[in-house]
């Protein structure tokens, strides 16, 4: 009886707080602005819209309700693709605020370039997450029942490094802050724990285009270049490369994008190194094989056939 009683009273208190919130949300709605010139729609008030009629219009302000979300974009205007066609939009869910890459679509819609899409494009096949940018410029990635939504592969096992998704998801959920911007020196974060991430734009273009024919071009690419220089930042590992960096040495972030190597498959190597290789042609090499790092430690440009870099 005692135990019924709880229950019945909060039940009549949760429903009470319900109807307040609800009740407080509408009068502080701001007025409707219609979209279109339409004296009807201009008319109408805010209560005559339905809820979803109001969430699809991007209207419904969820951080006024009490809710279990940490994020005040439960609902935005994603297209939710491929995984789930069928199912309504507010059972995808959103997780994360730590990286913000607000600079990147800043510099892309200035100079009209796409380097966030590529970014985006080779981290989802990397980590097999599906992510997107938030109305705050936050790289978040998207959720279904409160896990992580993961694209699987024609086995149906998940795509991309388990290695890298973890390191991304711990990133993305850290209390922390870090920017990524795009820099004219190399790739790099100032200092180990920084919250700056800089990335090169020619250098990763120059990484890509340098790959040897068997090195998968993306092993130094956007999403690996983006995990390397996140590793060192404040919402990774927080570590520095070996410096003075010698031919050979490869150090914690290397070894941990390394790992993410091994998973992702034979063709994105192992980064032998972390300092380059000149040799005497005057061109720079760093070795993804045993053969390439053998050859370039005795000052020879490594097989063709082997895996590398050259640049
Ligand atoms: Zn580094």
């Amino acid at each position: 009886m005692k135990n019924l009683l709880t229950v019945f009273i909060g039940v009549f208190i949760s429903s009470s707080i319900l109807w307040a919130q609800e009740h407080s949300a509408k009068y502080d709605w701001p007025e409707l602005i219609p979209y279109s010139n339409n004296q009807e729609n201009e008319q109408k008030s805010i209560e005559s819209y339905s809820k979803e009629e109001i969430r699809q219009w991007g209207l419904l302000q969820p951080v006024r309700f009490f809710s279990m979300d940490r994020f005040d974009h439960k609902y935005p205007s994603l297209t939710p693709y491929h995984y789930a066609a069928n199912n309504p939009v507010y059972f995808i869910d959103i997780n994360g605020d730590s990286i913000n890459v607000k600079k990147i679509q800043e510099s892309d819609k200035k100079n009209d370039t796409n380097n966030m899409n590529k970014i985006i494009t080779d981290l989802q096949t990397q980590t097999g997450l599906t992510l997107k940018v938030n109305k705050n410029g936050q790289l978040v990635y998207v959720t279904e029942d409160g896990k992580p939504v993961i694209a699987t592969n024609k086995d149906g096992s998940s795509a991309g490094s388990a290695t890298a998704r973890n390191l991304l998801i711990k990133a993305i959920g850290t209390t922390k802050q870090a920017y990524v911007t795009l820099t004219s020196g190399g790739s790099r974060v100032p200092a180990a724990g920084s919250p700056l991430i800089k990335l090169n734009v020619d250098q990763i273009t120059q990484f890509q285009s340098g790959a040897s024919a068997n090195l998968n071009s993306a092993t130094m690419g956007w999403g690996m270049t983006f995990m390397h220089e996140m590793l060192h930042s404040n919402v990774g590992l927080a570590q520095s490369d070996p410096n003075p960096p010698i031919f050979g040495q490869t150090g914690p972030v290397v070894d941990m994008m390394n790992t993410v190597r091994g998973e992702l498959g034979a063709d994105y190597g192992q980064r032998m190194s972390y300092g380059e290789q000149v040799v005497n042609n005057g061109q720079s090499f760093i070795p993804f094989d045993q053969d390439a790092r053998r050859m370039l430690k005795k000052g020879y440009a490594p097989h063709p056939k082997s895996l590398f870099i050259k640049y």
